[in-house]
């Protein structure tokens, strides 16, 4: 069987005694197994980053930019290997698996520009005969440890940057998914990166704790479940780090009652079901204000009923959950939801998918009467069940989202300039659609949600993401001339 290994310093190195199966989610067969990593694998994987630090800091813009770009053109070259690679370890269907590379190569394209990005400032006689100026440099190692549903695009939000600005990178994927990450490091010894810049460390809790309490790590960027993301950021901060972890997500679209309800029944569906709903951007509760709800349901169940299920390969809409572990826990919650007496519209628990072998698939579900005291509403399912909560106004609609301890990804469905704009106001949510369901900014702005969904200062990529891995200095100069002043023991003041 092949073993999925560790990166460092540019080749693979030993795997230790601990492993654990890669699955295939669409046909149920283990494919492969990977190298889980003990400390000492760790301490490698730092060490390398630590060694390589000094002579990438000190290499030029040009060059590394030079890299960068080489690194673009070969991802943009073979991104359909990279989607294969992830749909066949995610179970994503192709299509999606492309949008996200494509995706995380507009970080790489953004990275590109790092020489403006890190441009420094120059003030000539801020004081008689002083100057002063800042510039922005590289901190060293930084971590970046990544979650199962977005194998690629996800460390392409960090690494890009990262390694432009200058930083050496440890990536620590989910080991659900390992194998885009040795792809990518393979790639970017292509593109002419040095060894050791880039890093990948396979493992589970043994490999995220040493690089969390790692003296030589400097910062780390996390992206995962909201429980794991407090850990995460409560520990690396506990050790000194610059740290940005970003959680788990209970994203709500509401609809008010003079929106168009096609566009509104198709975005519910793309941002309820695409990637079988697990996407920190998925929409998961749909509040429908006003008396559309009967309407708005029966488009939505329409359209779900339609979808098909089945194999990413097979051209299918939607493909399996991740793990069989992960299809019986959103099943379960469909349980949940009948039993707590929501009413069950569309349900997927018995799909007939569109695939060879033992497949992990929930079909499309829908819910309608769902209320907040419920656990389909209260917890993050991160499968394919949409709910439909029945609410009487817009304001009760808005205080149902600030009120809910999540604050990712939100959206409106109206032609209502001024709600619309009240909403984007008002909402407590780091990103916002307005007519668009999954409002995932672009690489040049920066992603990141808001109070359980994120833990640290700074979102990802952006220029929030160039000044996560980049800190200030500002330098005051005085080249002597004739007319020093002196000894003064004051505080400097400027003349
Ligand atoms: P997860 O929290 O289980 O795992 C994330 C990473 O943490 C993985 O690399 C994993 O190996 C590691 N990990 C798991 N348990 C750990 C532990 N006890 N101690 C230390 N490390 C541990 O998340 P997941 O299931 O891989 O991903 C899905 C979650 O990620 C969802 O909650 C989703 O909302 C969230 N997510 C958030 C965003 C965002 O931008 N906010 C983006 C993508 C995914």
């Amino acid at each position: 069987m092949n073993t999925i290994g560790h990166w460092i310093n540019g080749s693979y190195a030993r795997v230790g005694p601990r492993t654990a199966p890669v699955t295939n989610p669409a046909t149920g067969k283990v494919t492969a197994e990977v190298a889980l990593a003990g400390v000492e694998d760790g301490n490698a994987a730092v060490a390398a980053a630590k060694a390589a630090f000094p002579a990438w800091r000190d290499t030029s813009l040009t060059r590394r930019t030079q890299i960068l770009f080489a690194f673009r053109e070969l991802l943009n070259a073979r991104k359909g290997e990279l989607a294969a690679i992830i749909t066949s370890e995610h179970g994503k269907v192709l299509d999606d698996a492309l949008g996200e590379v494509s995706r995380g190569q507009e970080v790489v394209e953004f990275a590109c520009g790092m020489p403006h990005l890190v441009k420094g400032s120059y003030t000539e006689n801020a004081s008689t005969k002083v100057d002063i100026h800042s510039v922005r440099q590289a901190l060293g190692p930084v971590a970046i440890i990544s979650p199962f549903n977005f194998p690629a695009m996800v460390p392409m939000w960090f690494f890009p940057l990262a390694i432009a600005a200058g930083n050496t990178v440890v990536l620590k994927p989910s080991e659900k998914v390992p194998t885009a990450a040795n792809w990518m490091a393979e790639l970017w010894k292509e593109a002419g990166l040095p060894d050791g810049v880039f890093n990948v460390l396979q493992g589970d809790k043994v490999a995220v704790d040493t690089l969390l309490t790692h003296p030589d790590v400097k910062a780390v960027s996390f992206v995962g479940s909201t429980p794991i993301a407090k850990y995460v950021y409560e520990t690396a901060t506990a050790h000194g780090k610059r740290v940005q972890a970003l959680g788990g997500a209970k994203n709500h679209m509401i609809v008010l009652p003079d929106a168009d309800l096609d566009l509104a029944a198709d975005a519910a569906i793309n941002a309820g079901f695409g990637s079988a709903g697990e996407r920190c951007m998925a929409i998961s509760a749909l509040l429908a204000v006003g008396g559309i709800a009967d309407e708005l349901v029966a488009k939505i169940a329409d359209r779900a009923r339609a979808l098909r299920t089945g194999d990413g390969l097979r051209g299918c809409d939607m493909g399996p959950l991740v793990t069989s572990a992960h299809r019986d826990k959103v099943a379960g919650f469909v349980d949940a939801g009948e039993e707590s007496g929501a009413t069950l519209v569309v349900d997927g628990r018995t799909i007939d998918a569109d695939a060879e072998g033992e497949g992990f698939f929930v079909g499309p579900t829908l819910f309608d009467h769902v209320t907040t005291n419920m656990s389909i509403y209260q917890e993050e399912i991160f499968g394919p069940v949409l709910s439909v909560l029945r609410v009487n106004s817009f304001d009760e609609a808005l205080a149902t989202i600030n009120a809910n301890p999540y604050g990712n990804g939100t959206a409106l469905f109206t032609n209502d300039g001024g709600a619309a704009r009240r909403f984007q106001n008002e909402v407590e949510v780091g990103m916002v659609g307005i007519n668009v369901p999954v409002p995932v900014p672009m690489a040049y702005y920066s992603f990141g949600g808001w109070k359980n969904s994120l833990f640290g200062d700074t979102h990802a990529h952006g220029s929030e993401g160039v000044a996560f891995f980049t800190r200030g200095k500002a330098v005051t100069t005085r080249w002597v001339d004739p007319s020093h002043g002196g000894i003064n023991l004051g505080f400097p003041q400027n003349a």
